[in-house]
């Protein structure tokens, strides 16, 4: 197809390729997408080949990156009058997929942009992506068409390599940036379309006109039929289908039925693949041998009924009881489907003042494990994501990538299948049992009005795929979600969108650093960051107007600065020469960072803060050569929870011990709060086993018919 649509519209339409943009005569009001972080949409109104009116929609892309700057992308592509526009700067994807969605609205209004003739010849280019850069070789051909190799990706292991494969191939064989990302690797899959779009500019050709999509129709596919349909190929969801295709000790017996998991993003294994790698788990099982200890399912079950005393209200004792004492069986039997959980790491950890088993997963191919100070979010245990996937398969479970579960198919409450989305198609999946197992907390734009709008400053770290789907079709049926704040895990982080939450994470402590909000004042006694848990420090940021916090530090604070070229590398930190230049840099007011920095040098030096009390060991002057801040936003990293109520059975409820949905189940977060945890691992291990739990009932229930 390669640029025929773009010659196709301006031969078409008989325009005059002039350098900028040449117009039909009238007054229209058209629209254009393009991917970013998510969909942006660009509407232009065009009265006589002029931009009269921009919109644009960017509320998809991060808060404190893309998300905040709408207007400006819009007032840039009217004072440009064309999609070519500067953009905001540390705002690379929002400002180009602005840049495609302006030059598609462009199209759609019959106005093309100049197309420029590339030079035939092999040129490198490269984009920063989730922690590296990302580079190409694009073999520019005679006839204007690309060839496109993967050169270099040091993104994370597991998705990094098959994002840049895939994009890279989905460009070659489109001839177009306009390309789908790997869905859950947003950054690397922009970071090769960047790197191809770099490269197509040294060769003299147009980048945004590459980005202009094809208009893409979806049609009716071939509408399935099966016994077990999971939703989600995350952590519940692929022991689920394990369990429902083989026995309740995921063993080698064939259960017969056919079972098929869809998964949205393009590839499995959900939260797993961000989680800090812990897995709890009672006795009964190769991790608790090694360490002796014995807890039985109903003591944990007891303890963390204890230790979460809210959930008294809504949780039920026996579906806890029934999903613990799934576990040890769940594990024993993962481990001998090459889950690699290490037992050679198993301690003992505390629950409730009982000794418990925890254990690392590991990656067994590298010997990665997650550390034993702090741990990468982005590279948690992505391995276990794939073992999990490929025992699924072994087991013979049909798994369909890139599918995304639209709705529900319901009649008179009993449900009857699901209605998908895959790229090309949209079609029916007809199931005896459909088990949820879509996650907890979604972090999209709608989510989070709908679900935790005082969250909205806070970023979400987990799987990009989880948008609390099965919630917002209880709630769309007039069913209710239960919400356990207890159970919220915010955290400071610096980088929302690159999700590093952990790796910097003992700057926080080690470091001594004054802290200041965006009006440049001190809000708290920085020391109680040694005795605040990481979450307490989170929710000290939500109560900030815009959530928004800069550590200050110089360059004799070795802890710190040790870690700066590495900060301001992602854009998260900026250094400068004088206070006045910092405060330029960041944005905050010179004047008010000029008096804080002056009170709080003076009080390092008299050793008593008047102002908030911060003891003088913990106060470190900031009068060195090189200043540097860095910004400091709250994250989430694991399971902020608004769950669904099920009954024992764990069959979907629409309210608590209220209408159930026949036919329908949840597992994991999807009904999260029925179970509550705490502690290390305990999510992990409640999501596998109340996998095998569901997988278990479905089967047995089919089976039994
Ligand atoms: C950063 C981080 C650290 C963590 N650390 C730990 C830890 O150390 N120990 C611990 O016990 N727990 C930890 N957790 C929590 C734990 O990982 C999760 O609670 C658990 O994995 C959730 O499993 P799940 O099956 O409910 O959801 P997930 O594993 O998230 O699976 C949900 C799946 O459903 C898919 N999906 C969603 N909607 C649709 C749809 N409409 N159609 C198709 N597919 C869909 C998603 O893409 C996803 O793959 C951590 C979580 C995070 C994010």
């Amino acid at each position: 197809m390669k640029h025929t649509f773009r010659r196709l519209m301006a031969v078409l339409l008989g325009l005059t390729l002039l350098p900028g943009i040449v117009a039909a005569a009238e007054t229209q009001t058209v629209e254009g997408k393009a991917n970013g972080m998510g969909e942006v949409r660009v509407e232009l109104t065009v009265e006589d080949g002029r931009i009269t009116e921009a919109r644009v929609d960017v509320s998809h892309e991060t808060p404190g990156f893309g998300l905040d700057h709408a207007d400006e992308f819009a007032q840039q592509l009217l004072d440009a009058q064309g999609a070519d526009i500067d953009g905001v700067s540390g705002c690379t994807i929002t400002t180009n997929a602005v840049k495609a969605a302006a030059a598609q609205a462009l199209a759609n209004a019959g106005i093309a942009a100049e197309e420029k003739a590339m030079t035939p010849g092999v040129y490198v280019g490269s984009a920063m992506g989730a922690k590296s850069e990302v580079k190409v070789a694009v073999q520019v051909n005679e006839d204007q068409t690309v060839r496109v190799w993967p050169l270099e990706s040091n993104d994370t292991a597991v998705f990094s390599r098959d994002a840049v494969i895939a994009v890279t191939k989905a460009i070659e064989d489109a001839q177009s940036l306009a390309v789908d990302v790997y869905s859950g690797a947003t950054l690397t899959s922009n970071a090769a379309i960047l790197a191809v779009a770099n490269a197509i500019e040294s060769a003299g050709g147009d980048p945004i006109a590459w980005r202009v999509a094809q208009p893409k129709e979806k049609t009716q596919g071939e509408n399935v039929e099966v016994d077990v349909l999971v939703v989600g190929g995350g952590t519940s969801g692929l022991t689920a289908a394990i369990s429902a295709k083989t026995d309740s000790s995921l063993g080698l017996t064939d259960s017969g039925l056919k079972v098929l998991v869809v998964e949205r993003n393009s590839f499995a294994g959900g939260d797993m693949n961000y989680s800090g790698g812990y897995v709890a788990t009672p006795s009964g099982n190769p991790l608790s041998a090694a360490t002796g200890v014995e807890l039985s399912p109903e003591d944990v079950t007891r303890d963390m009924l204890a230790l979460n005393p809210a959930a008294a209200d809504f949780a039920s004792e026996e579906l806890s009881r029934k999903v613990w004492s799934a576990g040890p069986a769940t594990i024993t039997g993962l481990m001998n489907r090459g889950f690699h959980m290490s037992v050679e790491d198993a301690k003992v950890v505390s629950l409730n003042g009982h000794p418990m088993t925890a254990a690392f997963t590991q990656d067994p191919v590298t010997g990665y494990r997650c550390g034993d100070e702090w741990w990468d979010a982005m590279t948690g245990a992505p391995y276990e994501g794939w073992t999990l996937q490929h025992a699924a398969e072994d087991a013979g479970v049909e798994i369909r990538l890139n599918t995304e579960a639209t709705g529900l198919v319901i009649e008179n409450n009993v449900c009857l299948g699901v209605n998908v989305e895959d790229r090309e198609s949209y079609y029916t999946i007809t199931a005896k049992k459909v088990i949820l197992a879509t996650g907890y907390a979604g972090w999209d734009p709608e989510s989070v009005e709908m679900f935790y709008p005082e969250l909205s400053n806070v970023t979400g770290a987990n799987n990009p795929g989880n948008h609390s789907d099965a919630q917002k079709w209880m709630v769309a049926m007039g069913g209710e979600t239960v919400y356990y704040p207890e159970s919220n895990y915010i955290v400071p982080v610096y980088n929302p969108v690159l999700r590093d939450n952990y790796e910097f994470g003992w700057i926080f402590q080690k470091g001594h650093t004054l802290w200041v909000n965006s009006q440049g004042s001190r809000f708290f006694d920085e020391s109680a960051i040694l005795n605040m848990g990481l979450t307490d420090i989170g929710a000290q940021l939500c109560t900030l107007e815009d959530g928004q916090a800069w550590m200050i530090f110089d360059s004799n604070n070795a802890d710190c600065a040790r870690f700066a070229d590495e900060l301001i590398g992602y854009g998260v930190a900026w250094s400068a020469a004088s206070v006045e230049e910092l405060a330029q840099k960041t944005g905050l007011p010179a004047d008010a960072l000029k008096a804080t920095l002056d009170a709080y040098n003076a009080s390092c030096e008299s050793g008593v803060d008047e102002a908030f009390g911060t003891p003088a060991d913990f106060m470190t002057p900031v009068t060195g050569e090189t200043l540097y801040a860095a910004r400091i936003v709250p994250g989430f990293t694991a399971s902020v929870a608004v769950t669904l109520y099920c009954d024992d059975d764990m069959t979907i409820t629409l309210t608590k011990g209220g209408q159930r949905i026949e036919n329908l189940l949840g597992a994991g977060g999807v009904v999260g709060n029925m179970v509550p945890v705490a502690g290390f691992g305990a999510h992990v291990y409640e999501a596998l086993s109340s996998g095998t739990l569901a997988g278990e009932i479905a089967r047995t229930a089919i089976l039994a018919q």
